[in-house]
């Protein structure tokens, strides 16, 4: 059997946060507000594969408001979802991923990106990729005031 699952995360940048991308920091001026890391890649990619094996949603499974969650390590998270999926069996395909930001530019990370959600998700990394967009000026994302990311992934299931 073979399920196709759609993640999307946004977080605002701000001053005096870091900008981490699948567990990865990239200089930047400012980085992702959030309860946990905000680290909005691996959010995204949690809930594209939350969403394949229909087991729930990031929200859900690890509120906001929850103060066991503060500063949480979102790679962490990201394990211990692909732990509950291959549980219920599933292993990873593949997984295709956006990343939408004026800066930094992602494309000179994407080879560590890549290895990070590889070795998360327990697949080589010719599995994996990632792109960086712009915003094109355009809406909070043009403006440098947020950071978007979208994953969709396959997953396989005997
Ligand atoms: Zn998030």
């Amino acid at each position: 059997m073979l399920r196709t699952g759609l993640g999307r995360d946004l977080h605002r940048l701000v001053k005096g946060r870091r900008f981490l991308l699948a567990g990865v920091e990239l200089p930047a001026q400012r980085g992702e507000l959030a309860h946990s890391d905000g680290d909005v890649l691996a959010h995204a990619v949690c809930d594209a594969i939350l969403g394949a094996a229909a087991l729930g949603d990031i929200g859900s499974l690890f509120p906001p408001p929850d103060p066991a969650w503060k500063d949480a390590d979102s790679m962490a998270l990201l394990r211990s979802v692909f732990g509950m999926a291959k549980q219920s069996g599933w292993t990873l395909v593949n997984l295709d991923c956006v990343v939408c930001c004026e800066e930094p530019k992602v494309a000179p990370f994407r080879d560590s990106i890549r290895q990070s959600l590889a070795q998360a998700l327990e697949v080589s990394v010719d599995r994996i990729f990632v792109k960086g967009k712009t915003g094109e000026g355009l809406g909070p994302v043009g403006k440098g005031r947020a950071v978007e990311a979208l994953a969709v992934c396959l997953l396989e299931k005997e």
